[in-house]
Protein backbone atom coordinates (compact mmCIF):
# COMPACT_ATOMS: atom_id res chain seq x y z
CA UNK A 1 0.00 0.00 0.00
CA UNK A 2 1.47 3.37 -0.96
CA UNK A 3 1.37 6.57 1.19
CA UNK A 4 0.67 8.80 -1.49
CA UNK A 5 -3.06 9.20 -1.39
CA UNK A 6 -4.01 9.76 -4.62
CA UNK A 7 -2.51 6.50 -5.81
CA UNK A 8 -4.57 4.13 -3.49
CA UNK A 9 -7.83 3.86 -6.01
CA UNK A 10 -6.45 4.82 -8.64
CA UNK A 11 -5.11 3.61 -12.30
CA UNK A 12 -1.52 4.74 -11.96
CA UNK A 13 -0.86 2.66 -8.39
CA UNK A 14 2.49 1.44 -7.41
CA UNK A 15 1.91 -1.61 -10.42
CA UNK A 16 2.10 1.03 -12.82
CA UNK A 17 4.85 3.85 -12.39
CA UNK A 18 5.05 4.98 -15.81
CA UNK A 19 8.26 7.35 -16.72
CA UNK A 20 7.96 10.80 -18.27
CA UNK A 21 9.89 14.21 -18.35
CA UNK A 22 8.32 16.97 -17.04
CA UNK A 23 9.20 20.63 -15.52
CA UNK A 24 7.70 22.84 -13.03
CA UNK A 25 6.43 26.28 -12.87
CA UNK A 26 9.56 27.05 -10.78
CA UNK A 27 11.74 25.00 -12.21
CA UNK A 28 11.95 24.70 -15.94
CA UNK A 29 14.63 22.10 -16.21
CA UNK A 30 13.05 19.16 -17.86
CA UNK A 31 13.79 16.10 -15.99
CA UNK A 32 12.64 12.32 -15.19
CA UNK A 33 9.93 11.63 -13.37
CA UNK A 34 7.52 8.67 -12.85
CA UNK A 35 3.58 9.04 -12.46
CA UNK A 36 2.26 8.16 -9.05
CA UNK A 37 -1.77 8.63 -8.77
CA UNK A 38 -2.18 12.57 -9.98
CA UNK A 39 1.29 13.27 -8.86
CA UNK A 40 4.80 13.26 -10.65
CA UNK A 41 7.85 12.08 -8.79
CA UNK A 42 10.85 13.50 -9.16
CA UNK A 43 13.31 11.07 -10.06
CA UNK A 44 16.43 13.92 -10.81
CA UNK A 45 16.22 14.76 -7.33
CA UNK A 46 15.68 11.12 -5.92
CA UNK A 47 18.97 10.49 -7.66
CA UNK A 48 20.78 13.27 -6.45
CA UNK A 49 19.59 12.18 -2.71
CA UNK A 50 21.31 9.17 -2.92
CA UNK A 51 24.39 11.10 -2.61
CA UNK A 52 26.08 9.07 -5.07
CA UNK A 53 28.90 10.55 -7.02
CA UNK A 54 28.73 9.34 -11.03
CA UNK A 55 27.21 5.48 -10.98
CA UNK A 56 26.30 5.30 -14.54
CA UNK A 57 22.59 4.54 -13.30
CA UNK A 58 22.53 7.75 -11.02
CA UNK A 59 23.91 9.82 -13.99
CA UNK A 60 21.04 8.34 -16.29
CA UNK A 61 18.32 9.63 -14.04
CA UNK A 62 19.52 12.71 -13.84
CA UNK A 63 19.52 12.80 -17.79
CA UNK A 64 16.49 15.10 -19.08
CA UNK A 65 14.86 12.14 -21.11
CA UNK A 66 14.69 8.19 -20.86
CA UNK A 67 17.26 7.32 -23.31
CA UNK A 68 20.59 7.14 -21.08
CA UNK A 69 18.36 4.83 -18.58
CA UNK A 70 16.99 2.93 -21.28
CA UNK A 71 20.27 1.95 -22.51
CA UNK A 72 21.29 0.56 -19.12
CA UNK A 73 18.90 -2.62 -19.69
CA UNK A 74 16.54 -4.72 -18.05
CA UNK A 75 18.54 -5.78 -14.43
CA UNK A 76 18.65 -1.60 -13.92
CA UNK A 77 15.29 -0.69 -15.22
CA UNK A 78 14.28 -3.71 -12.67
CA UNK A 79 15.94 -2.48 -9.43
CA UNK A 80 14.78 1.27 -10.25
CA UNK A 81 11.46 0.35 -10.40
CA UNK A 82 11.78 -2.17 -7.33
CA UNK A 83 13.40 0.97 -5.67
CA UNK A 84 11.27 3.15 -6.40
CA UNK A 85 8.26 1.20 -5.63
CA UNK A 86 9.81 0.52 -1.86
CA UNK A 87 10.30 4.06 -1.49
CA UNK A 88 6.81 4.87 -2.27
CA UNK A 89 5.29 2.25 -0.10
CA UNK A 90 7.40 2.22 2.97
CA UNK A 91 5.67 4.96 5.18
CA UNK A 92 8.71 6.12 6.52
CA UNK A 93 9.76 7.36 3.13
CA UNK A 94 6.83 10.46 2.66
CA UNK A 95 8.71 12.43 5.21
CA UNK A 96 11.33 12.40 2.42
CA UNK A 97 10.15 12.41 -0.59
CA UNK A 98 6.79 14.81 -0.09
CA UNK A 99 8.80 17.41 -1.21
CA UNK A 100 9.44 15.45 -4.67
CA UNK A 101 6.21 15.32 -5.81
CA UNK A 102 4.45 17.85 -7.78
CA UNK A 103 0.53 17.54 -8.86
CA UNK A 104 0.02 16.31 -12.31
CA UNK A 105 -2.23 19.09 -13.13
CA UNK A 106 0.94 21.74 -12.17
CA UNK A 107 3.77 20.14 -13.92
CA UNK A 108 4.34 20.57 -18.26
CA UNK A 109 4.89 17.42 -19.69
CA UNK A 110 7.77 17.10 -22.66
CA UNK A 111 8.95 14.24 -25.24
CA UNK A 112 9.60 11.68 -22.91
CA UNK A 113 12.66 9.95 -25.05
CA UNK A 114 14.47 11.20 -28.43
CA UNK A 115 13.35 9.11 -31.11
CA UNK A 116 15.79 7.74 -32.63
CA UNK A 117 14.33 5.57 -35.84
CA UNK A 118 10.36 4.66 -36.52
CA UNK A 119 9.29 2.03 -37.92
CA UNK A 120 5.14 1.08 -38.02
CA UNK A 121 4.18 -2.27 -38.68
CA UNK A 122 0.77 -3.62 -39.99
CA UNK A 123 0.07 -6.49 -38.16
CA UNK A 124 -3.94 -6.90 -36.94
CA UNK A 125 -5.32 -9.34 -39.45
CA UNK A 126 -8.95 -7.84 -39.28
CA UNK A 127 -7.35 -4.34 -40.06
CA UNK A 128 -5.66 -5.33 -43.11
CA UNK A 129 -8.16 -7.76 -44.11
CA UNK A 130 -10.86 -4.47 -43.82
CA UNK A 131 -8.28 -2.56 -45.52
CA UNK A 132 -7.95 -5.17 -48.44
CA UNK A 133 -11.73 -5.40 -49.04
CA UNK A 134 -11.98 -1.35 -49.13
CA UNK A 135 -9.20 -1.31 -51.56
CA UNK A 136 -9.78 -4.54 -53.89
CA UNK A 137 -12.94 -5.55 -53.07
CA UNK A 138 -12.63 -8.25 -55.99
CA UNK A 139 -9.81 -10.23 -55.16
CA UNK A 140 -8.31 -11.48 -51.60
CA UNK A 141 -8.00 -9.39 -48.76
CA UNK A 142 -4.74 -10.39 -47.54
CA UNK A 143 -1.58 -10.11 -50.10
CA UNK A 144 0.20 -13.26 -50.53
CA UNK A 145 3.01 -12.47 -48.60
CA UNK A 146 0.73 -11.12 -44.71
CA UNK A 147 0.72 -14.47 -42.99
CA UNK A 148 4.54 -14.82 -43.67
CA UNK A 149 5.72 -11.38 -42.09
CA UNK A 150 4.99 -9.38 -40.50
CA UNK A 151 4.47 -6.23 -43.08
CA UNK A 152 6.01 -2.68 -42.30
CA UNK A 153 7.58 0.26 -43.56
CA UNK A 154 10.39 3.13 -41.80
CA UNK A 155 8.30 6.42 -40.79
CA UNK A 156 9.74 9.72 -39.71
CA UNK A 157 11.36 9.62 -36.40
CA UNK A 158 11.72 13.56 -36.31
CA UNK A 159 8.08 14.36 -36.52
CA UNK A 160 6.98 12.15 -33.45
CA UNK A 161 4.99 14.67 -30.73
CA UNK A 162 4.06 13.91 -27.60
CA UNK A 163 0.49 13.88 -26.68
CA UNK A 164 -1.14 17.37 -26.91
CA UNK A 165 0.99 18.48 -29.96
CA UNK A 166 -1.18 20.08 -32.02
CA UNK A 167 -1.45 18.94 -35.97
CA UNK A 168 -1.77 20.82 -38.05
CA UNK A 169 -3.47 19.57 -41.54
CA UNK A 170 -1.57 18.56 -43.93
CA UNK A 171 -1.18 20.08 -47.58
CA UNK A 172 -0.47 17.19 -50.56
CA UNK A 173 -0.89 15.98 -54.06
CA UNK A 174 -4.19 13.59 -54.58
CA UNK A 175 -6.36 12.51 -57.29
CA UNK A 176 -9.78 13.49 -57.30
CA UNK A 177 -12.32 10.69 -58.13
CA UNK A 178 -12.44 12.42 -61.84
CA UNK A 179 -8.72 11.98 -62.29
CA UNK A 180 -7.38 15.53 -61.84
CA UNK A 181 -4.21 15.84 -60.12
CA UNK A 182 -4.81 18.39 -57.43
CA UNK A 183 -2.76 19.71 -54.39
CA UNK A 184 -4.42 21.50 -51.13
CA UNK A 185 -5.73 20.60 -47.48
CA UNK A 186 -6.09 16.97 -47.52
CA UNK A 187 -9.77 16.34 -47.18
CA UNK A 188 -9.54 12.63 -45.88
CA UNK A 189 -7.51 12.94 -42.43
CA UNK A 190 -7.68 9.91 -40.36
CA UNK A 191 -6.10 8.00 -37.18
CA UNK A 192 -4.69 5.02 -36.68
CA UNK A 193 -5.11 3.36 -32.93
CA UNK A 194 -1.57 2.10 -32.69
CA UNK A 195 0.68 0.59 -29.87
CA UNK A 196 4.35 1.43 -30.47
CA UNK A 197 7.32 -0.44 -28.62
CA UNK A 198 10.26 1.56 -27.25
CA UNK A 199 13.97 0.15 -27.62
CA UNK A 200 16.51 0.63 -24.89
CA UNK A 201 19.41 -1.09 -25.46
CA UNK A 202 20.83 -1.06 -29.28
CA UNK A 203 22.88 -3.43 -30.98
CA UNK A 204 25.77 -3.42 -33.10
CA UNK A 205 25.38 -3.13 -37.44
CA UNK A 206 25.44 -7.18 -38.71
CA UNK A 207 23.67 -8.59 -35.48
CA UNK A 208 20.15 -9.31 -35.88
CA UNK A 209 18.09 -10.00 -32.25
CA UNK A 210 15.92 -13.27 -32.26
CA UNK A 211 12.12 -13.08 -31.02
CA UNK A 212 13.67 -14.19 -27.46
CA UNK A 213 15.57 -11.60 -26.41
CA UNK A 214 12.45 -8.91 -26.94
CA UNK A 215 13.07 -8.31 -23.59
CA UNK A 216 16.14 -7.65 -23.03
CA UNK A 217 16.11 -5.10 -25.55
CA UNK A 218 13.02 -3.09 -25.51
CA UNK A 219 12.05 -1.05 -22.50
CA UNK A 220 8.11 -0.28 -22.48
CA UNK A 221 5.52 1.06 -24.40
CA UNK A 222 3.47 3.46 -25.59
CA UNK A 223 0.02 4.14 -27.61
CA UNK A 224 0.55 5.89 -30.86
CA UNK A 225 -1.99 7.61 -33.13
CA UNK A 226 -0.65 7.31 -36.64
CA UNK A 227 -2.52 10.40 -37.94
CA UNK A 228 -2.96 9.60 -41.65
CA UNK A 229 -3.91 11.66 -45.16
CA UNK A 230 -5.56 9.08 -46.86
CA UNK A 231 -5.92 10.67 -49.90
CA UNK A 232 -2.28 12.08 -50.00
CA UNK A 233 -1.66 8.22 -48.92
CA UNK A 234 -3.71 6.28 -51.67
CA UNK A 235 -2.10 8.50 -54.27
CA UNK A 236 1.16 8.29 -53.52
CA UNK A 237 1.56 4.72 -52.17
CA UNK A 238 2.53 2.87 -54.97
CA UNK A 239 5.05 1.26 -55.26
CA UNK A 240 7.13 2.34 -52.18
CA UNK A 241 4.11 2.24 -49.61
CA UNK A 242 3.18 5.24 -47.43
CA UNK A 243 5.46 8.70 -47.68
CA UNK A 244 3.86 12.39 -46.52
CA UNK A 245 0.08 11.13 -46.02
CA UNK A 246 1.58 9.77 -42.32
CA UNK A 247 4.84 11.90 -41.72
CA UNK A 248 3.28 15.39 -41.07
CA UNK A 249 2.87 13.55 -37.18
CA UNK A 250 2.35 10.85 -35.33
CA UNK A 251 1.76 11.56 -31.71
CA UNK A 252 2.99 8.84 -28.66
CA UNK A 253 1.89 9.45 -25.07
CA UNK A 254 4.33 11.77 -22.61
CA UNK A 255 3.89 8.22 -20.51
CA UNK A 256 5.99 5.24 -21.49
CA UNK A 257 4.78 2.05 -19.35
CA UNK A 258 7.65 -0.26 -18.95
CA UNK A 259 7.12 -4.01 -19.61
CA UNK A 260 7.53 -4.78 -16.20
CA UNK A 261 4.45 -3.12 -15.21
CA UNK A 262 2.47 -5.53 -17.41
CA UNK A 263 3.71 -8.75 -16.71
CA UNK A 264 0.15 -9.54 -16.18
CA UNK A 265 -1.19 -8.44 -19.06
CA UNK A 266 0.79 -11.50 -21.05
CA UNK A 267 -2.00 -13.66 -23.18
CA UNK A 268 -1.28 -16.35 -25.90
CA UNK A 269 -0.87 -14.83 -29.04
CA UNK A 270 -3.13 -16.02 -31.78
CA UNK A 271 -2.11 -19.30 -33.46
CA UNK A 272 0.09 -18.83 -36.79
CA UNK A 273 -1.34 -20.72 -39.62
CA UNK A 274 0.87 -21.21 -41.76
CA UNK A 275 3.82 -21.70 -39.93
CA UNK A 276 6.35 -19.28 -39.77
CA UNK A 277 9.95 -18.88 -40.56
CA UNK A 278 12.28 -20.24 -37.41
CA UNK A 279 13.51 -16.80 -36.86
CA UNK A 280 10.02 -15.43 -36.74
CA UNK A 281 9.35 -18.47 -34.44
CA UNK A 282 8.93 -17.95 -30.67
CA UNK A 283 9.40 -20.27 -27.47
CA UNK A 284 6.74 -18.45 -25.54
CA UNK A 285 4.73 -16.73 -27.72
CA UNK A 286 2.75 -13.77 -25.96
CA UNK A 287 1.09 -10.33 -26.82
CA UNK A 288 -0.48 -7.81 -24.33
CA UNK A 289 -4.29 -7.78 -23.36
CA UNK A 290 -4.86 -4.22 -23.96
CA UNK A 291 -8.02 -2.46 -23.57
CA UNK A 292 -8.02 0.20 -25.93
CA UNK A 293 -10.57 3.10 -26.22
CA UNK A 294 -10.83 5.71 -29.37
CA UNK A 295 -12.88 8.98 -28.04
CA UNK A 296 -13.65 11.90 -31.11
CA UNK A 297 -14.86 14.91 -29.28
CA UNK A 298 -15.35 13.29 -26.30
CA UNK A 299 -17.45 10.41 -27.21
CA UNK A 300 -16.41 6.77 -27.28
CA UNK A 301 -16.11 5.75 -31.07
CA UNK A 302 -14.33 2.56 -30.70
CA UNK A 303 -12.72 -0.37 -28.39
CA UNK A 304 -9.64 -1.93 -30.14
CA UNK A 305 -8.55 -5.39 -28.31
CA UNK A 306 -4.90 -5.57 -28.92
CA UNK A 307 -5.16 -9.25 -27.62
CA UNK A 308 -5.79 -10.15 -31.34
CA UNK A 309 -3.03 -9.48 -33.04
CA UNK A 310 -1.39 -11.72 -35.44
CA UNK A 311 2.42 -11.20 -35.33
CA UNK A 312 3.46 -10.49 -32.10
CA UNK A 313 6.01 -7.28 -30.71
CA UNK A 314 8.69 -10.28 -30.40
CA UNK A 315 8.40 -11.24 -33.88
CA UNK A 316 8.21 -7.64 -35.35
CA UNK A 317 11.59 -7.06 -33.27
CA UNK A 318 13.13 -10.09 -34.50
CA UNK A 319 12.15 -9.52 -38.18
CA UNK A 320 13.16 -6.13 -38.07
CA UNK A 321 16.60 -6.59 -37.20
CA UNK A 322 16.64 -9.94 -39.50
CA UNK A 323 19.09 -8.05 -42.44
CA UNK A 324 21.30 -7.20 -39.54
CA UNK A 325 19.94 -3.47 -39.45
CA UNK A 326 21.50 -1.98 -36.17
CA UNK A 327 18.73 -1.05 -33.17
CA UNK A 328 19.47 2.10 -31.30
CA UNK A 329 18.39 3.59 -28.02
CA UNK A 330 14.85 5.27 -28.40
CA UNK A 331 13.89 3.18 -31.50
CA UNK A 332 10.22 3.41 -31.82
CA UNK A 333 8.33 0.53 -33.74
CA UNK A 334 4.18 0.55 -33.69
CA UNK A 335 2.22 -2.45 -34.28
CA UNK A 336 -0.02 -0.91 -37.16
CA UNK A 337 -3.78 0.16 -36.90
CA UNK A 338 -5.24 -2.29 -33.93
CA UNK A 339 -8.87 -3.45 -35.09
CA UNK A 340 -10.63 -6.47 -33.74
CA UNK A 341 -13.16 -8.54 -35.29
CA UNK A 342 -16.26 -6.30 -34.51
CA UNK A 343 -17.51 -3.11 -35.79
CA UNK A 344 -17.00 -1.34 -32.97
CA UNK A 345 -13.06 -2.21 -32.57
CA UNK A 346 -11.60 -1.20 -35.44
CA UNK A 347 -9.26 1.59 -35.07
CA UNK A 348 -9.38 3.77 -38.02
CA UNK A 349 -11.96 6.18 -39.24
CA UNK A 350 -11.75 4.76 -42.61
CA UNK A 351 -12.56 1.20 -41.32
CA UNK A 352 -15.01 2.69 -38.52
CA UNK A 353 -16.95 4.53 -41.73
CA UNK A 354 -16.41 2.16 -43.89
CA UNK A 355 -14.44 4.07 -46.54
CA UNK A 356 -16.61 7.49 -45.78
CA UNK A 357 -19.57 5.83 -46.43
CA UNK A 358 -21.06 5.07 -42.87
CA UNK A 359 -21.23 8.49 -41.11
CA UNK A 360 -19.93 8.40 -37.45
CA UNK A 361 -22.84 10.45 -35.00
CA UNK A 362 -21.03 11.72 -32.30
CA UNK A 363 -22.24 13.39 -28.62
CA UNK A 364 -23.59 16.05 -29.84
CA UNK A 365 -25.48 14.69 -32.73
CA UNK A 366 -22.95 16.32 -35.44
CA UNK A 367 -21.54 13.30 -37.94
CA UNK A 368 -18.33 12.46 -38.99
CA UNK A 369 -16.59 10.59 -41.74
CA UNK A 370 -12.69 12.04 -41.76
CA UNK A 371 -11.41 14.66 -39.02
CA UNK A 372 -12.55 18.02 -39.33
CA UNK A 373 -10.54 21.22 -38.01
CA UNK A 374 -11.06 21.36 -34.58
CA UNK A 375 -11.97 18.39 -33.69
CA UNK A 376 -9.92 15.99 -31.20
CA UNK A 377 -8.73 12.65 -30.42
CA UNK A 378 -7.98 10.92 -27.75
CA UNK A 379 -6.96 7.08 -26.80
CA UNK A 380 -6.70 5.15 -23.66
CA UNK A 381 -5.94 1.96 -22.49
CA UNK A 382 -6.23 -0.14 -19.86
CA UNK A 383 -4.50 -3.34 -18.72
CA UNK A 384 -4.45 -5.98 -15.72
CA UNK A 385 -1.39 -5.01 -13.58
CA UNK A 386 0.17 -7.02 -10.87
CA UNK A 387 -1.75 -7.62 -7.52
CA UNK A 388 -4.90 -7.78 -9.80
CA UNK A 389 -5.52 -4.16 -10.12
CA UNK A 390 -6.06 -2.53 -13.46
CA UNK A 391 -3.98 -0.29 -14.89
CA UNK A 392 -3.37 2.50 -17.35
CA UNK A 393 -0.97 3.74 -20.23
CA UNK A 394 -1.02 7.21 -20.81
CA UNK A 395 -3.03 8.80 -23.00
CA UNK A 396 -2.18 10.44 -26.52
CA UNK A 397 -4.42 13.14 -27.73
CA UNK A 398 -4.07 15.93 -30.49
CA UNK A 399 -6.59 18.46 -31.84
CA UNK A 400 -6.47 19.04 -35.69
CA UNK A 401 -5.64 22.48 -36.73
CA UNK A 402 -6.70 24.17 -40.43
CA UNK A 403 -3.13 24.77 -42.38
MN1 LIG B 1 0.06 2.99 -38.97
Amino acid sequence: MTWVASAVDSRYGVENLPYGVYSTPDNAVPRLGVRIGDEVLDLRRLAEAGQCANCPTCSALRAPMLNPFMALGRDVWSTVRGQVQSALTEPDMEQHLRSMLSPISTVTMHPPFMVADYVDFYSSEHHATNLGRLFRPDAEPLLPNWKHLPVGYHGRGGTVVPSGTPIVRPNGQRKTPDGDIVFGPSARLDIEAEVGFVVGVPTALGHPVSADEFRDHVFGLTLVNDWSARDIQAWEYVPLGPFLGKSFATTVSAWVTPLDALDDAEITAPEQDPEVLPYLAEKDRYGYDLRMSVKWNGTEVSRPPFADMYWTPAQQLAHMTVNGAALRTGDLYASGTVSGPAAHQRGSFLELTWGGKEPITLGDGSTRTFLEDGDTVELNATAMGTEGRLIALGEVAGTVHSH
